[in-house]
């Protein structure tokens, strides 16, 4: 075992301290790594604030880990000692099970061992990123490509791939009109990503204040959702909506933008139950629906589609005891548009 440095919440609520954790011993096949930078996810807030239900505490948040490998198992293959590797929302799965055997390890039937707030197979609490050190098992383990900073690659281990995957599912690319609501962590990175795709993309957002960003990003409309004659000129537009935001919207009123056998996919998760009319549905064979992260390939083929194409997330790098500030800041949509910890500062 290794002592680490971390930062935990030891309860629901409670502010972010620093603190030792122990890491197990390398086993055969696990990879130990030095994490270098982690994001800071909206989830991590909800989980730390026990916003999703009870919670296991000491809770380590972090799952856009980045880091090099610092030791491998003898029974490692994939990895040595000094690539660039990351690690997402899951440490483990059952394996075996038909979703598992699919490479959608992210619905495994057991469910998967989440890289902190779980329980892992050694019936050990498990600990995330905001660490200086994890060991993980190599089937559970990203390569970084070359030419991709650890920096800005680390959100694209839970932002990158929760919008990556769902639009890969829907076949978004060249000739489909894709809405992104929402411009933050997740928002940025789907309209990179859509854009990158080959789509035709449109930013949603309560209102102007960041339309010169969302161009930026790779954008080609920006609309403001606060202006209600943004619902009468968009309807019947998009083959598909994102939606990233995770406070409650007038769903029946985004799922009128889409076009006749459109999905809205949401990714943002309201805490509390929803509501919407089903004719909002009905009438155009429309679909709502969701997507949780992505499976361990797809997340690698991510990172090489985001090396390849030169995209890693907008971020502000920040120090370990500025986490509790960020949390506010999150709070109030005022980061553009991820918060990195230097996990050197831990
Ligand atoms: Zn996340
Ligand atoms: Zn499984």
């Amino acid at each position: 075992m290794t002592t680490v440095a971390a930062y935990a919440a030891a309860a629901a609520k409670a502010p972010l301290e620093r603190t030792t954790i122990e890491r197990r011993a390398v086993g055969e096949f696990d990879v130990l790594i030095d994490i270098k930078f982690v994001g800071i996810c909206h989830s991590d807030i909800h989980q730390a604030r026990e916003g999703w239900g009870e919670a296991v505490f000491p809770m380590v948040p972090g799952h856009e880990i980045a880091g090099v490998v610092a030791e491998v198992g003898p029974g490692v293959r994939r990895f040595k000692v000094g690539d660039h590797v990351g690690v997402g929302c899951m440490v483990d799965s059952c394996r075996e099970c038909e979703n598992c055997r699919a490479g959608l390890e992210q619905f495994c039937v057991q469910r998967p061992t989440w890289t902190y707030n779980a329980v892992g197979k050694d019936g050990k609490p498990t600990y995330g990123g905001y660490s200086q050190k994890i060991v993980v098992d190599e089937n559970y383990v990203l390569r970084i490509p070359d030419g991709l900073a650890l920096d800005v690659a680390a959100p694209l281990m839970c932002a990158g791939i929760t919008t990556y995957s769902p639009f890969r599912y829907w076949n978004v690319g060249p000739g489909k009109r894709v809405a992104v609501v929402g411009l933050g962590g997740l928002g940025h990175m789907a309209v990179k990503i859509a854009h990158a795709m080959g789509a035709e993309v449109t930013v949603l957002s309560q209102s102007l204040r960041k339309k010169e960003d969302g161009l930026r990003l790779g954008a080609d409309h920006y609309y403001a959702t606060g202006d209600p004659a943004t619902f009468d000129n968009l309807r019947g537009t998009f083959d598909v909506i994102l939606n990233t935001v995770s406070a409650p919207l007038d769903y029946d009123a985004f799922l009128s933008l889409l076009r006749t056998g459109g999905a809205m996919v949401t990714v943002g998760m309201p805490e509390e139950p929803v509501q919407i009319q089903f004719s909002s549905l009905f009438g155009n064979r429309r679909s709502l629906t969701s997507s949780s992260i992505g499976g361990i390939r797809e997340t690698q083929e991510m990172l090489d589609f985001c090396a390849e194409h030169g995209l890693g997330a907008d971020i502000e790098l920040i120090r370990a005891d500025q986490i509790n500030e960020a949390y506010e800041r999150v709070g109030r949509s005022d980061v553009r548009y991820r918060f990195v910890i230097d996990t050197a500062t831990i």
